[in-house]
């Protein structure tokens, strides 16, 4: 096979040659000629990785979502070229910020590197006027003698603080908005906000007029909070000078890419403290020229969408899968959608144990231990962390990174299990 391909090629390499074909336009017409390729191998197969479906969400652990076909069409172009890292890059964070109505942007490994990048941004311009261009090299090891507080809602801490404090920060943290106000000191960076924090009674207005009264940028961390395809621009329109997406959830693209978008001259102190630069934070969040199309290809995708389009789509698959559970005793479902992170219907199936004779977390590992195997919602069986309302007798279900035809298969196997334990 590989020896077949190989005198393939350097038969066409041979005829180009022949044809006399220019220098200049060589590498175009050899693309073109390695046409027909060699099968794809299914490397899960080959390593022996479960296939799974996705009946839970944009969560990280499940890999977060699947690209659309336009976004793998163009990740697929862009293997076929190198190009200078540096110019894409900027190309891209150009063309970003023009569609998402904001003055800078940068595609960034994920969410988690926009909030370091961001950080290091805030840190950068906060130190530049008296510390100069050794600034981005101070981060994080040097970052303690620099301007490094963080001012934060305390109910707004979380497991991605770890994001920020790779730069070398300090948190500061407040409850009211006296104690924010008394909080700015001239050792602050920035101030950080938790778009889907449950918690805090800072409002994002205050959080916002509050800084800029004194002179601090605001960073936002709205992740996982499209739709609506508008919160792409809501929130530096609000006022917050930075704000992180996740590029692999609500829309669908690469899941090591992700959007910082914000003001100009922070984006660029965060391109500084990127990579291909070598001795800068973002070193090893490099975001290869694929995933860096692949991202701008899904921002594309998604403006195309609508949220009512999205949302009755959501509602047709939960229709779909509760059609299938009707007529098991004390089986009731409902859909929920949560008020900020993963805002799109949510299938909740609830039961009473005196006719099923099984918990929802009982459910859920029949279901992934099941052919095909079948991931379900986190928050299935009660999680206090989670905003969906969930009982030890509640299944959760994420419809919305489903594949064409995987409702019907969740809800015949959610009706096997189910009615299977029914006592
Ligand atoms: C998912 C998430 C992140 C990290 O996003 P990645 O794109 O996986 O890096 C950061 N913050 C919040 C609130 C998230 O939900």
């Amino acid at each position: 096979m590989h020896n077949f391909t190989r005198r393939g090629f350097l038969a066409r390499l041979q005829a180009v040659a022949g044809l006399g074909i220019v220098s200049g336009t060589a590498p175009r017409a050899l693309a073109a000629a390695s046409t027909p390729q060699p099968p794809a191998e299914d490397y899960y197969d080959k390593l022996g990785v479960e296939k799974i479906i996705n009946a839970a969400g944009t969560y990280t652990f499940l890999t977060a979502s699947i690209m659309p076909v336009p976004v793998r069409r163009a990740v697929e172009l862009a293997a076929l070229h190198p190009v200078r890292l540096h110019d894409l890059q900027q190309a891209a964070g150009k063309y970003l910020a023009e569609k998402l109505q904001c003055e800078g942007a940068l595609v960034s490994a994920g969410a988690a590197s926009a909030l370091t990048l961001g950080a290091a941004a805030c840190v950068s311009v906060a130190n530049h006027p008296t510390v100069g261009d050794g600034v981005y090299e101070m981060i994080p090891v040097g970052a303690s003698s620099l301007k490094n507080e963080v001012i934060v809602q305390k109910a707004h801490r979380y497991e991605y603080d770890h994001a920020l404090l790779d730069c070398g920060i300090r948190f500061v943290e407040v409850e009211t908005a006296d104690e924010y106000d008394a909080a700015f000191t001239d050792k602050t960076a920035f101030a950080h906000f938790f778009n889907a924090a449950p918690g805090g009674s800072i409002s994002r207005e205050d959080w916002i007029r509050i800084a800029h009264k004194h002179g601090v940028p605001c960073m936002n961390d709205a992740a996982a909070d499209v739709p609506p395809i508008s919160n792409l621009w809501n929130y530096t329109k609000m006022g917050f000078d930075l704000v992180c997406f996740s590029g692999g959830k609500g829309m669908r693209g690469p899941q090591n890419a992700g959007l910082l978008v914000g003001r100009k001259d922070l984006i660029d102190a965060a391109v500084l403290n990127n990579n291909p630069i070598s001795d800068r934070v973002g070193r090893g969040m490099k975001v290869a020229k694929e995933q860096i199309v692949g991202m701008v290809a899904a921002v594309d995708w998604f403006l195309s969408q609508t949220d009512a389009g999205m949302e009755a789509e959501f509602n047709r698959r939960a229709k779909v899968i509760s059609d299938r559970l009707r007529g098991i005793p004390s089986v009731t479902t409902r859909t929920f959608v949560p008020p900020v992170a993963n805002h799109v219907p949510h299938l909740l199936i609830n039961y009473d144990p005196a006719h099923i004779k099984l918990t929802a977390k009982e459910v859920a590992e029949a279901l992934r231990t099941g052919k095909p195997a079948i991931e379900v919602n986190p928050s299935t069986g009660a999680d206090e962390r989670s905003q969906i309302p969930s009982t030890p007798y509640t299944v959760v279900i994420g419809v919305w990174m489903l594949q064409p035809g995987e409702d019907r298969i969740v809800g015949d196997r959610l009706r096997q299990v189910l009615a299977t334990a029914v006592t």
